[in-house]
């Protein structure tokens, strides 16, 4: 198991432990009630930290009010209280955050890594490159801008400017990643034509902000984070160990997500969704846990954590 141990310190009295290095997050976005898919990153980020004696942050991340589901971040925050995932300090809300995020665009375009964009939607849409793009997906957008601005009324998105060259890191389950960001997203956006900041900045910015050490999320995000590492580079910013979890999808293999129709976690077992969620990760919790409290399957879960029996798994269908 590759999860960093807190070392120790020697002091006059004696030896005593130093406080743990390791600072995981868990970051949902609001946009419906946590489901079996988000439950499994959040419990998978709490054991790692919790194994490696380190903090466990929640961060909402609500940039996005057009997706957000009115009283979704209290709803989540209530679920994760009740299944016993307690987080250490406050909860930093990202709609909280903007002059963070508007300071990182500002030091990226004083060092010429801005493009200021007006190219429409439908127009990158149409690039063969986009042509399979899933919906959701960032679309492709070449090197070069193909729309041009007409005089005085389009609105702009400002779009970080890539760099030629791949990048390459190693995830803690999924191996080594190289991915050429040039190629297959192009300059994305950092801020939308509307003025919201995207998710790729504000990641950044605010794992930075929360002295985060350790991601560990689903593997959906496996192809943003060289963008992420690119911007942390752009940015001056310290480098990240990152784990992505499998993915929980359906029968038909698509992503469960929050604001589609991926049943939300009932209120009923607390420790039956903690338990599914461990098998889910292989971690074969023994049958008597089932009737154990939630926090007695947590700690079990915490001295039994073994992220390498799902090495290599980039998605499993989640339980009915
Ligand atoms: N907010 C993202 C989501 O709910 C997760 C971002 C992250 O973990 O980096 O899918």
């Amino acid at each position: 198991m590759n999860v960093a141990k807190s070392s120790s310190a020697t002091a006059t009295t004696g030896t005593v432990e130093a406080p743990s290095p390791y600072r995981g997050r868990f970051a949902p976005s609001p946009t419906g009630t946590l489901h079996f898919g988000s439950l499994v990153a959040a419990v998978a980020s709490f054991l790692d930290a919790r194994a490696a004696g380190g903090q466990w942050l929640v961060r909402i991340e609500d940039l996005d009010p057009p997706r957000e589901r009115p009283g979704a971040a209290d709803e989540i925050l209530f679920t994760l209280h009740r299944l016993g995932l307690g987080w250490d300090g406050p909860v930093l809300r990202q709609s909280t955050r903007c002059d963070a995020y508007s300071a990182a665009l500002e030091q990226l375009r004083r060092d010429g890594r801005i493009r200021d964009c007006c190219c429409a939607r439908a127009a990158l849409a149409a690039l063969p490159q986009n042509a399979r793009r899933a919906p959701g997906d960032d679309l492709f957008h070449p090197p070069a801008c193909i729309s041009r601005p007409a005089e005085g009324r389009m609105r702009q998105a400002f779009r970080f400017r890539v760099p030629d060259h791949d990048v390459e890191f190693r995830d803690r389950v999924q191996g080594t990643v190289r991915i050429d960001v040039g190629t297959t997203v192009g300059d994305f956006v950092l801020r939308r034509k509307d003025g919201l900041y995207a998710y790729q900045l504000a990641v950044v910015v605010d794992d930075e902000e929360q002295g985060i050490t350790h991601v560990v999320r689903g593997a959906d995000l496996l192809q943003s984070t060289p963008r992420q590492i690119l911007l942390q580079r752009a940015l001056g910013l310290r480098g990240l160990e990152y784990m992505h979890v499998p993915l929980a999808v359906n029968a038909s293999g698509l992503k469960l997500s929050k604001s589609s129709d991926a049943p939300g976690l009932a209120a009923a077992s607390s420790t039956l969704q903690i338990v599914a969620a461990l098998e889910f990760l292989g971690q074969d919790p023994p049958e008597v846990l089932k009737a154990a409290t939630a926090d007695e399957v947590l700690a079990w879960g915490v001295s039994n954590w073994h992220p390498e029996r799902f090495a290599g798994v980039a998605s499993a269908t989640a339980p009915a």
